[in-house]
């Protein structure tokens, strides 16, 4: 079993500008445009059998209805779990936290420097206690030394303050900031996601990060429509992983940190 544990999906009609500005934000050449006909295709030339899915709010008007269009989505295709978005400056946001994962929704997806916050500012206290109190996980886009929004010292920051929160770390805990990854997270409690990683992370490197942190709290995942599945897959196996390791981080690790089975 896989579960593509980051995979992003947009609304046919908006899929190719948002990819292209996503694009554009990264300097890198987009696989695909992100539509969902589009993630099923590229999923299964490994044979992923689910998909986490996410879409993020860049103003808080676009909460609700990207949330909405999740939850449509993931009615539609048994496949996908859904994770709604979230930002500072969203005044009802422990309404919507409850309404989202009452109809279905397992998780919140931010990315602050798309979003323009600090990932350890105050203002987003009161959202990590309404998460740590409904068991909810939030995968955040971790790192980029070319910001000061996501690093792994301010997600330190989080962790210190909010113990129970369920906190995944995406590119392995830091994308472009390896080395703060390893000093500030490594070892901590929190998952990391092995996204937008091999690219650039020398494997070595990454095998040493996964033996010190834990392979219990590695996810498998794609940043599609970022990479196609196919040759993110063909990064990800030189990890080597076997048996129940191997296991462990393309699905069972997901299944229990979302509080589902087989
Ligand atoms: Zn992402």
């Amino acid at each position: 079993m896989i579960i593509d544990f980051h995979a992003h999906i947009y609304p046919d009609k908006i899929a190719a500008k948002a990819s292209a500005a996503i694009g554009e934000f990264y300097d890198a050449p987009m696989a695909w445009h992100g539509t969902v006909e589009e993630l099923i295709a590229s999923g299964d030339k490994i044979g992923v059998d689910k998909y986490v899915v996410l879409s993020a709010a860049t103003k808080v008007e676009q909460v609700e209805p990207i949330n909405n269009y999740i939850l449509g989505e993931v009615a539609k295709q048994p496949k996908f779990i859904g994770f709604g978005t979230i930002l500072p400056g969203y005044t009802d946001f422990e309404n919507e936290m409850k309404r989202i994962r009452a109809a279905g929704l397992r998780g919140i997806k931010i990315h602050p420097d798309f979003q323009k916050f600090q990932i350890d500012s105050s203002a987003m206290d009161p959202v990590y206690e309404v998460l740590s109190d409904l068991g909810m996980p939030i995968l955040v886009h971790a790192g980029d030394c070319r910001y000061d929004f996501s690093g792994p010292k301010r997600i330190a920051n989080v962790l210190d303050k909010h113990p129970k929160l369920k906190l995944i770390a995406a590119h392995f805990g830091g994308y472009t900031e390896w080395g703060a990854a390893t000093e500030y997270l490594v070892g901590r409690r929190v998952w990391f996601d092995t996204s937008s990683t091999f690219w650039k992370l020398p494997m070595a490197d990454a095998k040493t990060m996964m033996r010190k942190h834990g392979v219990d709290k590695f996810l498998f995942g794609s940043d599609f429509p970022m990479w196609d599945h196919a040759d993110e897959w063909s990064r990800f196996v030189q990890l080597g992983l076997q048996g129940d390791d191997l296991d462990a981080v393309l699905y069972k690790n997901a299944l229990s940190l979302l509080g589902l089975s087989e």
